[in-house]
């Protein structure tokens, strides 16, 4: 469903242009929940980049749904971001909107055909009894919570998660991590998560890419655990 072939991203950096996608192919399927791992400056977020078509490749392709994605027109850009869900390690949250308001701000920005209600959303999550409540009134776990719930209401064919764990401790991850897999469960869409934390991986990846220097080192393929966390 995802295809990067060939891919390669070049940056000027200090001592001159270096590759921080090192001709990466990689294929990912449909419903399969994809992990990207590596350290700091690896290439990880360019890769996730890439497939928001927020960067474009100096070499190779990049096809999602069948579609090339690098050379989108702004109106195809708009309808092709439409398909894709964003959680952020920061959250991501406006401070001065109400989580009901953080939700739905997607709705009020395009038309979805498939939206989700959001009931059923803050339901899903756990926060039916927060929706009027502010960010600051909530705790690290629960942001993250309204994260995942304003990418769930546009009913994503994809979930694009940018180090969603890395601001939680221990515990609240291990929260997160359940509700990703159960949000993969109900909702059944394409999950890729970048992160540097091996548990994360461990309990909600089928696959996983470890990338180094923008080069694949390695990929582990092992069922995620199947208790629930
Ligand atoms: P990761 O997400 O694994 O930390 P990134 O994809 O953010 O890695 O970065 C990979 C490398 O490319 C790093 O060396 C980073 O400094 C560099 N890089 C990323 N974006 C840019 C940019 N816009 N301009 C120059 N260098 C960049
Ligand atoms: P438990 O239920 O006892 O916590 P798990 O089912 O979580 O056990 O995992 C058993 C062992 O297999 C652990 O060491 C765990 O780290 C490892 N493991 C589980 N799933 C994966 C995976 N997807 N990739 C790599 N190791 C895994």
């Amino acid at each position: 469903m995802i295809a990067l072939d060939g891919v390669v991203k070049q940056y000027q950096g200090q001592n001159g242009p270096f590759s921080a996608l090192d001709n990466i192919s990689v294929h990912i399927k449909e419903s399969e929940k994809f992990g990207i791992i590596g350290e700091s400056g690896s290439g990880k977020s360019t890769l996730l980049r890439m497939i928001n078509a927020l960067e474009t490749p100096d070499n190779g392709t990049v096809t999602v749904d069948g579609e090339d994605v690098v050379n989108l027109s702004p109106k195809q850009l708009r309808q092709y971001r439409k398909k894709i869900g964003m959680i952020f390690q920061q959250f991501n949250l406006l401070n001065n909107k109400t989580v009901l308001e953080n939700v739905t701000l997607p709705l009020k920005l395009h038309k979805f055909e498939s939206a989700l209600d959001v009931d059923e959303v803050l339901s899903f999550v756990g926060l039916s009894d927060k929706k009027n409540s502010y960010p600051g009134q909530l705790s690290g776990g629960q942001k993250q919570r309204v994260g995942i719930a304003r990418a769930l209401i546009t009913n994503p064919k994809i979930l694009l998660c940018d180090e969603p764990t890395s601001a939680l401790d221990e515990k609240t991850t291990d929260e997160i991590v359940g509700v990703l897999r159960r949000a993969h469960e109900v909702y059944g869409m394409t999950i890729v998560v970048v992160t540097h934390e091996l548990n994360v991986i461990k309990h909600l990846c089928d696959r996983t890419l470890v990338l180094e220097a923008g080069n694949i080192i390695d990929t582990i393929d092992i069922k995620p655990s199947s208790h629930v966390i």
